[in-house]
């Protein structure tokens, strides 16, 4: 099927962009790498009045670092997080995640700003988001502001932007040095999106973990932060029976819907599998 009529532009910068969005009163869309918006329009999904390109705006293709945080131009395909060396020394887990995403052509042109904006909960770039408690900044005509990775996903494909703001930038803390960190999903065929993906990263002091991090895509309408499976980790250890506790209480936190894919309890079941599955891969490559 071919889409819908559509108006075009390619703004040169992100006030121009920000400014298309505004005229069009919230029927406009960004298009980004256009991986998942050209077949949603193709198959008459959505049906905006205008598509705003900003494939042609410099400014918002980068990956810069600082001591703390690693910083993505929205712009930045995923093909160019796979294979920047930054990435793999500062955000292993991203790397990791990177490659489950679709296959080479679409990591090619698909961005870290449109798969954020998109809100897949299958996805795993919100995954790893919300593991890490990264951040987007957005631009809209009442200037920047910065949303937490909690703050940011509502539902099904829906974030708490506004229409006429644009993703300019997304923030994830680097890793601490020798952390242990792993995606685990399981997809029907390679290059499909999770039915479940979990995100992990644990830093470790011995047996001790002071810190764990594991979020779930594909388990829910948003990726869910596994908040109380972690505090188990943290409280009491690393031991086969801490991580089976951590992966039980995972599978209790989520709330998979069932689909033409698979069951809410298969979800499930696949939730407290892959969490025990990251937590113990994790830790094979934990070096603290
Ligand atoms: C066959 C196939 C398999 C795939 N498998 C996976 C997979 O396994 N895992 C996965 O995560 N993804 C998968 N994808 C999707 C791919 O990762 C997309 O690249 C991604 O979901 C969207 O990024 P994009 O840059 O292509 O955004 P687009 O498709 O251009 O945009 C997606 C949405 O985000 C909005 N948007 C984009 N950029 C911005 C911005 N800067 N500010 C505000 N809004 C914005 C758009 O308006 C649109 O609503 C797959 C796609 C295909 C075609």
């Amino acid at each position: 099927m071919k889409p819908p009529k559509f108006d075009y532009h390619a703004p040169a910068s992100i006030d121009e962009a920000v400014a298309l969005l505004q005229r069009y009163g919230g029927d406009a869309k960004v298009l980004a790498g256009g991986q998942s918006l050209m077949p949603m329009l193709n198959f008459r999904l959505t049906r905006p009045a205008a598509l705003v390109d900003v494939n042609r705006i410099a400014a918002l293709a980068y990956i810069r670092e600082d001591d703390s945080t690693i910083a993505f131009g929205a712009m930045t395909r995923q093909r160019t997080i796979e294979f920047s060396p930054v990435v793999a020394a500062r955000l292993p887990l991203l790397r990791e995640a990177t490659r489950w995403v679709g296959h080479l052509p679409i990591r090619s042109r698909g961005t870290i700003g449109g798969s954020i904006a998109h809100a897949d909960p299958s996805a795993e770039y919100p995954a790893v988001l919300t593991a890490l408690d990264g951040a987007v900044v957005a631009q809209g005509p009442r200037g920047r502001r910065t949303v937490k990775a909690g703050d940011l996903f509502e539902t099904y494909l829906t974030t708490t932007l506004a229409a006429d703001e644009v993703v300019v930038e997304v923030r994830l803390p680097a890793m601490p040095a020798g952390a242990g960190y792993a995606f685990e999903e399981f997809a029907r065929r390679h290059g499909d999106f999770a039915l479940v993906g979990i995100a992990a990263m644990i830093v470790r002091a011995g047996g001790r973990c002071t810190a764990a991090r594991l979020a779930a895509a594909g388990a829910g309408p948003v990726p869910l932060r596994l908040r109380a499976a972690e505090e188990i980790l943290e409280r009491d250890g690393l031991g086969e029976a801490a991580i089976e506790a951590a992966a039980a209480r995972a599978a209790e936190l989520v709330q998979p819907d069932s689909d033409v894919h698979a069951s809410a309890d298969y979800r499930r079941h696949l939730t407290r599998v892959l969490t025990g599955r990251a937590i113990k891969r994790a830790l094979t490559v934990a070096t603290a």
